[in-house]
This record gives C-alpha cells, structure tokens and sequence, in this order.
C-alpha cells in the first residue's frame, strides 16, 4: 500500500509541479479532492460531486470524514493516516457514503503534498469508482455465506466467522445448537411454502433476541446454530430459555396460526470441546437429549454425555469385528398360540457380549448399527443364522414353527434387500414360509419405497409382520394397501393393562380391526396371566412374553421343541 517518496527538496518542489500538473490531467475523469493537514476538504472536482450527491459548497470547509461509511474499522483509517502524515502515498478502497445514504466504492490513492520544509501540507486523492466490481463481489459473498432463504448467515458463513473468532477467543464462547421440533409435520400439513415462510419468521424471531455482536446461523434444514462471544454457561441459559419462552407465542403465516418449538442443546468452547467440530458435535448432542426429554427444552452438554460419546465411539469401533470375533449369537423367544398354548414361533433376538463391557443390550447397539451402516452385514448374518438354525431343527425332527427375524429399515432400502433375502433361503434350505420378517410400523411413513418390496417378499412366500404396532401412527388406508400377514401389539399397550382402563378399549380395537382385515394378530410383552387371559378372550391369537418364555438359547429353547411323531 505504502511507497517511498524521499525527495530532497529541490525535486520535491519539482515533484509538486509535476504532481499540480496532473492533478490538472486527472481532474478531468478521475474524482479528485484535496484536503488540508488535518483532513478539512479545500477542492474537490465535478466527478466527485456526482458520486457523493453533495454540492461543492456543502462540502467545502467540511472535514472528509462527512463521507464516513463506518464499514471500515477505526485501524483503517488510523493507518491511512499514519502513512501520508509520513509522507508517503497511500492506496486502498475505500466505501464512502452519499448524501442520499447510499454508498459506493472507491480506488483510492492519496498523494501528499510537501511544503518548504518538507512536510506535508494538502492531501490530493484521486479516485476511481469501483462500485460495481464492489457491488458484484458481495453478491458474490453474500451468495457464498448466506442463507438465501432466511438471510443470516450459512453453514460456510458461520465456519468463517468461527475461524477468526475462535483464534482470538481468550474466553468461553458458548454455541447453541437447535432444531426446530416437528418441523416435517408443519412442511406436511401446511406445504413447503408455509414451510419456507416459518424458518424465514423464526430466523427473524431469533434475530430480535440475540445481541448483533453474536452470530446466527442456519446450519441445515430446520437446525440454527447460535454463538455468543465471551459467554458463559449460564448466559448461555438465559438466551436459550429466553428463546423457548419467546416461542410460547405462535406465528401467524397466511392466517394460520403456527405453534413451534425448539429443542436446544448448548455447549462450551474450549471446555467441551477444543475445535468447532467438537463443539458443534456436542451441542448437536446435547440437542438430542433436549429431544429424547420431551422436546421444547434445552440441555446442557454434560460429563455423562461425554461418556455416552465415548462408549458410543468405541462400541462402534467393535461392533466391526464383533461378527468376525464371535462376539454375537441369537436367543429365540417363543411364541405361543393362546388358544391351544402350542408353540408356532420363535423371534430371533440377536445378542451382543462384549469383551469388556460384558452383554450388551439391542437397544443399544442396533441403532448405533443402523447408524453407521453396520446393521446391513449384521442384519444379513442375523438371517443367514436364524434360517439356518431353523431349518436345522426341522431336520432334526422337530414340528416346523416359523422363526421371525427382526429387519431394518436400512436393510428395505437396500436394492438388493429382496435378492438376498432369496438368496438366504436357497443356501439354507428353509422354505420361505417359515420365515417371517418383522418390520417396525414407523417405516411404514416410507411406504411408497417399501411398497414394492414388501410385495416382492410376499410373492416369495415370505410373511412378513408389523411390529411395535400402535406407536407409529400408521393409518389404517396403509394397512390396507400392505400384504401384511401379522401385526405385533407393542409391548408398552400391554403393560399398561388393565381390564377398565382406556389401554384395554385400545387393545380391543386393534385386534378387532387386525382380524376383520385376516392378519394375525400377536402381543409382546406378556408378563402376567391376567394379561395373557384378557387377550385369550379378546380373540388375540398369538402371545409372547416373560410369562411364557424370557428369550433362550437355542440349547434352552429346543427343549421346548415338539418332536414330530
Ligand atoms: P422387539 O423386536 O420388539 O423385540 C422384543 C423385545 O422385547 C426384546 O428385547 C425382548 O427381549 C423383549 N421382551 C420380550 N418379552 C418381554 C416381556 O415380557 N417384558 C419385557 N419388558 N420385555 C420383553 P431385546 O431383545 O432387548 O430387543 C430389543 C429390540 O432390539 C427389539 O425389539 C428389536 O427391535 C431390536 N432387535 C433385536 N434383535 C434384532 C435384530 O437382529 N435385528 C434388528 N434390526 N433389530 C433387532
Ligand atoms: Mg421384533
Ligand atoms: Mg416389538
């Protein structure tokens, strides 16, 4: 920015006739001004009163800092200073206000002009507008770090601020990370429009309660992460509280009236976390955790979390080679007929005992499976054994049952889901009718994808079985479409049991509607005799429970197998 200009006298008065004369030049394109020592404009040229829209009079005897855009911070200009009052020339751009309010951008390079004893007298600058390079760039920018949608900043746009502010933190700066709860069910019933206009009102909403030296971000979809400067945990409270109060009052978007809440989960930089990776990881875990308790609550990342993590990441880590290191085996829980208390099935429940941990609960470590992907090679050796054991048993002379396998829904999605299934069978030997796939009723939302499937595996001879029924808020118009062949009550309907209250008017309902549609109709989770009798005579066909069986071995469950005579 800065160039030399040691001059002895004799050139300097040379140099300013040189520089006087084009300082004429100039004056005819360029937007030219001169100011005194300390900054007071004595000329300024036709151009330059164009760009700024003040008149000549209004702006002579005026100090130069009238054009003061205040985007430039204080060092901006302090350095400008420092270089001319030094005698050197100074070149940079500059953005200027008008009269009007409007800005615009200047290349600027201010000369200064040397006096008898050298020093500097008037300060000509002559500048070029570059408003619409300017103009142009920031668009450019804004498309890169911001939002279109809701205009605060992106995901890029809050990394780039992080880099600089978590360089210079020398305090806490606490990060919020939130996510908007049941934001697919408004984008649902109201059209992504309404939907698009909600973020947009709630962007806006959050704006209003945060301080602008904070940053605020739309981190993906319906997740907004907020950062405060020099924050403790406590400030950090009180804006999240701040904020879930503040939502306790409903948007109006095209007349309705729409009710949301944010589940907050906050987190400490550097204390849980020394990079905004971590950071953000363990907000975005405690956010979960604000969701698991009930949503529209915020959740402080805690040392317990941090040890969830932490056996989180090495169970993971395990469950890779758990196959391999036959850390894995099934247990078969049976399944009774309740009218004639025979055997007709066994669920295959696959088992984990860890090295180091000891037995490990499915769940647990099924949805860390389906997580990371592993539950598509667990998932297959989960069906390759239980087929393979159950038609083991049939050769050994045992009455046939079906044996049910429980499937997930990433193992659906799979192209291939179907072939492999196919694939099992043949190797194994098992005909397809004793085997039924259990697939939970939440999957159902996916129907158009599992559809096809679904069908495919029937045309098999496959059965296939919903499971933990009643929680998935499937309607029965899917029920119908579906070639389903049984529906598993879920457990927590038959817990709650009891003969007057509403979970036994529930219960009835169910297996009324199951056998008018002909599926079978199972209950899980029987602990009891009086819930076993009350299902027996609401003409529930199928029970499976602790009062019956906990899951065994398949050493302890063939003993309860029939030999065929
Ligand atoms: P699920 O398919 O609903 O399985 C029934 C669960 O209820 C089993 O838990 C079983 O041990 C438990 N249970 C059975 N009878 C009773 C009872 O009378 N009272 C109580 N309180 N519980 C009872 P488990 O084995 O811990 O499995 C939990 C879940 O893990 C299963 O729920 C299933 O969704 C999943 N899972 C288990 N094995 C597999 C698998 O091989 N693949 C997949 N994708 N999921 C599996
Ligand atoms: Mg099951
Ligand atoms: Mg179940």
């Amino acid at each position: 920015m800065e160039k030399s200009l040691d001059y002895t006298l004799n050139e300097l008065s040379a140099k300013n006739a040189e520089l006087k004369s084009m300082k004429y030049a100039l004056d005819q394109s360029s937007i030219v001004g001169i100011t005194d020592a300390k900054g007071t404009i004595t000329y300024v040229n036709d151009t330059f009163c164009n760009i700024s829209k003040y008149s000549r009079e209004e702006l002579i005897g005026k100090n130069h800092n009238i054009l003061n855009s205040h985007y430039h911070p204080r060092e901006f200009f302090v350095d400008m200073w420092r270089t001319i009052t030094k005698k050197k020339v100074w070149k940079g751009e500059i953005k200027n206000k008008a009269k009007d309010g409007s800005y615009y951008w200047v290349d600027t390079t201010i000369v200064p002009f040397l006096n008898g004893q050298g020093k500097p007298y008037e300060y000509v600058s002559i500048r070029t507008d570059i408003t619409p390079q300017k103009k142009a760039q920031e668009e450019v920018y804004h498309l890169a770090y911001y939002d279109l949608l809701t205009g605060i900043l992106n995901r890029n746009g809050l990394y780039k601020s992080l880099e600089k502010l978590l360089k210079n933190a020398d305090e806490e700066v606490a990060f919020l990370f939130l996510d908007l709860d049941r934001f697919k069910s408004v984008n649902d019933t109201f059209g992504h429009k309404t939907g698009d206009e909600l973020l947009r009102a709630v962007a806006e909403r959050m704006s209003e309660l945060v301080e602008r030296d904070h940053i605020i971000s739309r981190y993906a979809g319906d997740e907004f992460i907020i950062v405060l400067r020099k924050s403790s945990q406590e400030e950090a409270v009180e804006i999240a509280q701040k904020i879930i109060n503040s939502f306790s009052i409903p948007f109006i978007l095209s007349d309705e009236e729409i009710y949301t809440t944010f589940s907050i989960g906050i987190s400490l930089y550097p204390s849980d976390g020394a990079s905004k990776e971590t950071v953000i990881k363990n907000a975005d875990n405690a956010m979960y955790l604000a969701k698991k308790k009930g949503k529209n609550n915020y959740q402080l990342f805690t040392n317990k979390l941090k040890e969830q993590n932490k056996r989180k990441s090495i169970l993971e880590k395990n469950l890779r080679k758990a196959i391999k290191y036959e850390e894995l085996h099934l247990n078969y829980q049976p399944q009774f007929d309740l009218e004639t208390k025979k055997i007709v099935g066994l669920e295959a429940l696959l088992r984990w005992n860890h090295p180091t941990y000891g037995p490990i609960s499915p769940g647990e470590f099924i949805p860390l499976a389906e997580e990371t992907n592993l539950i598509l090679p667990l998932g297959k050796w989960v069906l390759e054994q239980a087929c393979q054991q159950n038609k083991k048993w049939q050769d050994e002379g045992y009455e046939p049952v079906h044996i049910a396998v429980n499937v997930s829904v990433k193992q659906l999605q799979q192209f291939d889901f179907v072939a492999s299934v196919s694939q099992i069978l043949q190797k194994t030997g098992l005909n397809p009718k004793y085997l039924e796939l259990e697939i939970t009723e939440s999957i159902l939302q996916d129907l158009a994808c599992l559809k096809h499937s679904i069908k495919k595996l029937r045309a098999l001879g496959v059965s296939i079985a919903i499971d933990d029924f009643g929680t998935g808020y499937s309607s029965l118009s899917v029920l119908y479409q579906l070639p389903i062949n049984s529906l598993k009550i879920d457990q927590s309907f038959v817990r709650n049991l009891n003969s007057t209250n509403r979970t036994s008017a529930i219960i009835k309902t169910i297996i009324d509607m199951g056998r008018n549609l002909n599926f079978y109709v199972v209950a899980e989770g029987i602990e009891y005799e009086d819930q076993s009798l009350f299902l027996r005579e609401n003409h529930c066909h199928i029970g499976q429970g602790y009062y019956f069986s906990h899951p065994l071995s398949s050493h302890e469950v063939q003993k309860m197998l029939v030999k065929r005579h």
